[in-house]
């Protein structure tokens, strides 16, 4: 199977080639030709291990591999780094499967992608003889730093360089990123928002002359953000895992629908669950969870993407998004994979700020639901689930539980549902101290702490103690100013 751009330039790619490259020429996101199907019905997996289902996902995808590459990867990458047996365990709570999608080394989902990626990277590096060094340009939010840093640590040939809104992550995930101690880790915050940081890291991909003059000096860019392939294919794999695991508990008969809920960013982790869709999983609704940045909610009821709009930080900071780049993939899928279209739209996007899509595409979002939770919504639902039934979740979850009630109480559709839990509550303290109404002050080292005491919610390795370990990495720069900034570090 091969690997297209999103935008039409006619680029095939193994999907080797498109996980070292990253992103298309073109500007566009590599996509596979042909979305596979799985190659046995999925109640054949339901005895299988997340390893085993991982396998049996991502080889439909990531054909240039070997079985023995392969199945390598993920041993090494879902191992006794996840904190619980199952790697993903399902907790049921008020009758919806919570998919805890946190449990690896920095408490938030995007470990379940970054910590195969680097192995997918070097192996792919090794098949292609690429004898360059590469260089991992990151824009995050706030989890995906962190994940990368930790994934990319000390491979060799590998230098990362992280950036970050300097006032738009919470203090716990700024203080995780700026102590990883290893030489090869670079980690920038510049004065702007999310999408300025990932606005710039595209242009950088796409800078010709610095990319002769990197090339020149040895180098290679390639990214580690959900816009590349090799870190979606792994997240394909959880949902497969989840329905399988929903049907060996009796939860649902095999071929039975069910709703996908997901608190939604990039739109990686909802693009990974229509892919599971069009691999065998059976789903009714995808139900697209935002925050008060709910430029995905009025798409999906309007069909028109709307970036004109103020910008806003809130308690669900890796949600603070307004371009959300894997919806390119979403279009091109949608419209019959009409490339043309997809170009168009997408230069609108950049030039007017906004696009409409036409009817057919319009008609093909049937299966998705965009719904939205303001800020004091998050914490009264973080707060009433506790109160109720004892289970605590951090805001982004909480954002698509509220979605969730919402359409459910909208439309009474009691479809068996999966909400997909994208982060441990300890990785947003501060908020689950206030949603808890918790009696406390401090900085978010302290209130980690009296948190712990109040649920007794077991704190995660990697954020003990984190106020204690040295702060490596101090540097603030201008938005414009990840070039020169690029420059310094490598040069
Ligand atoms: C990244 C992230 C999201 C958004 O996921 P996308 O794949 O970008 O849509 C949601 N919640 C948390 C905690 C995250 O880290």
């Amino acid at each position: 199977m091969k690997y297209n751009s999103t935008r039409g330039m006619k680029e095939i790619k193994k999907s080797t080639e498109a996980i070292i490259q990253g992103i298309a020429k073109d500007k566009g996101l590599f996509v596979p030709a042909s979305l596979p199907k799985l190659d046995q019905p999925i109640d054949a997996l339901k005895e299988m291990t997340y390893q085993e289902i991982a396998y049996h996902t991502m080889k439909q995808f990531l054909v240039d591999f070997t079985e023995e590459e392969l199945k390598d990867a993920i041993e090494k990458a879902y191992d006794s780094k996840f904190e619980r047996e199952e790697i993903v365990p399902i907790e049921k709570v008020e009758n919806v499967n919570i998919l805890e999608l946190y449990h690896g080394k920095t408490a938030a989902f995007k470990d379940m992608a970054l910590s195969i990626l680097p192995h997918l990277l070097t192996k792919s590096l090794k098949k292609e003889g690429e004898g360059k060094k590469i260089v991992i340009l990151t824009a995050t939010s706030g989890d995906t730093g962190k994940a990368a840093l930790e994934g990319f640590a000390g491979v060799d040939n590998i230098d990362i360089i992280v950036f970050y809104p300097n006032s738009g992550v919470s203090q716990i995930q700024e203080q995780q990123m700026v102590t990883q101690p290893e030489d090869n880790t670079h980690v920038v915050a510049i004065k702007g928002n999310f999408d300025d940081a990932q606005s710039s890291v595209k242009v950088m991909f796409n800078d010709q002359a610095f990319g002769k003059k990197m090339a020149e000096n040895g180098y290679m860019f390639s990214s580690a953000n959900s816009i590349n392939i090799g870190r979606l294919v792994p997240q394909v794999a959880y949902y497969v895992y989840a329905y399988a695991k929903m049907i060996k508990s009796g939860e649902v008969k095999a071929d039975e629908k069910i709703n996908v809920v997901v608190p939604t960013g990039n739109f990686g982790n909802i693009l990974a669950a229509y892919y599971a869709a069009q691999m065998g999983v059976p789903v009714n609704k995808f139900i697209c969870a935002s925050n008060k940045n709910k430029v995905l909610t009025d798409f999906i009821n309007t069909g028109i993407y709307d970036i004109q709009r103020d910008f806003h930080v809130t308690n669900s900071p890796s949600m603070d998004i307004l371009i959300s780049s894997n919806l390119e993939r979403l279009l091109y899928h949608i419209s019959d994979q009409k490339t043309e279209v997809i170009k168009e739209l997408m230069e609108k996007l950049e030039t007017e700020k906004k696009y409409e899509l036409p009817q057919y595409m319009k008609d093909n979002l049937k299966d998705f639901v965009g719904g939205y939770a303001d800020e004091e919504q998050t914490l009264k639902t973080i707060e009433r689930v506790y109160d109720e039934t004892g289970y605590l979740m951090d805001t982004h979850t909480a954002v698509a539980y509220k979605v969730y009630e919402d359409y459910k109480a909208e439309t009474q559709d009691e479809t068996k549902t999966i909400i997909a839990s994208t982060a441990s509550p300890y990785k947003f303290t501060s908020s689950a101290i206030d949603a808890l109404g918790i009696d406390a002050k401090g900085n978010e080292f302290e209130l980690l702490l009296k948190l712990n005491e109040e649920t007794k919610v077991r704190i995660p390795t990697g954020l003990k103690d984190l106020d204690q370990k040295e702060v490596k990495h101090t540097t603030v720069i201008e938005k414009d100013d990840i070039k020169n900034e690029i420059e310094r570090i490598l040069f």
